[in-house]
């Protein structure tokens, strides 16, 4: 079975974010490294986050999957931005070394007309400067919907940026509402889609999922969230996902329209169909 979870609140410390997961029935949990919005960082308390982890293990849980803030673009057109957007990332990799083994996953980011070449670019060249030898922490690209200038809508994006920082601890965390979106058919054919991911990529560097239904039709190239079940993927597909050979084992992170209770009956949901 996979590990489920939801996104938390990271304002009360890593220690309630665990203790709120095992109320909500989960056995991992995302949360944003700093306000998805804006640039403010919560500092690390070592002990919290050390008591945190002692509790995870206690309970059985899978790695916890810290989400990087939606402003971070690696691979933006202004120099000066696209400098303190890799030194955020610094920062957020220096601060999760507090919690090593655990996953840190963020979108690669928007070419804006720049190129799909030259945003992997820079993409891999933050990555490379921020990835230290022994650095405790994988690190997640999320696949994309392709919206705009989105990088990581193919697998081949993602591959690309990969083999350019050729490190083992990058691999990828796949968004089953983006990639729908992005036009791969995990609902018609979700052993196919594995199989593409498989070839192109390989299942080995694939460490997590975002479990999301979406608002939008097949290939849409929109991004928007829904529901379990209330979508254009269904709960088939969640029952699919779950049983799959390739991917359990996975922690599987809800990122639904939902408060905490709502998370909870998503769970308790998953949990069902597995
Ligand atoms: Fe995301
Ligand atoms: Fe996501
Ligand atoms: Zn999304």
């Amino acid at each position: 079975m996979a590990y489920l979870g939801c996104h938390l609140s990271a304002s009360k410390g890593d220690l309630a974010m665990v203790r709120t997961a095992l109320e909500l029935g989960a056995d991992t949990f995302a949360f944003f490294t700093r306000n998805p919005r804006g640039s403010k960082a919560k500092d690390v308390d070592p002990a919290d986050s050390a008591a945190a982890m002692a509790l995870m293990e206690e309970n059985g849980f899978g790695p916890l999957v810290a989400h990087g803030a939606y402003t971070m673009n690696l691979c933006t057109a202004d120099p000066e931005a696209r400098a303190f957007a890799a030194s955020v990332l610094l920062d957020d990799l220096r601060r999760m070394e507090a919690r090593p083994g655990q996953y840190y996953n963020f979108h690669p980011g928007s070419h804006v007309g720049q190129g799909v070449e030259a945003g992997i670019d820079y993409i891999a060249q933050a990555l490379k400067q921020a990835l230290v030898p022994g650095y405790p922490v994988t690190v997640l690209l999320e696949t994309m919907a392709g919206k705009g200038s989105e990088i990581g809508g193919r697998f081949e994006e993602l591959k690309l940026i990969l083999d350019a920082v050729g490190s083992d601890r990058v691999g990828v965390c796949m968004d089953t509402c983006h990639v729908y979106d992005a036009g791969y058919d995990i609902v018609a054919d979700l052993d196919g889609v594995l199989a593409e991911f498989d070839r192109v990529i390989g299942l080995d560097r694939l460490k997590a999922l975002h479990l999301n239904d979406s608002k939008n039709p097949f290939a849409s190239h929109k991004d928007r969230h829904e529901c379990i079940g209330q979508g254009s993927l269904g709960v088939e597909t969640f029952r699919k996902i779950l049983a799959h050979p390739a991917l359990k084992d996975k922690p599987m992170i809800l990122e639904t329209p939902n408060e905490l209770p709502g998370y909870q009956a998503e769970i308790a949901l998953l949990r069902s169909l597995g």
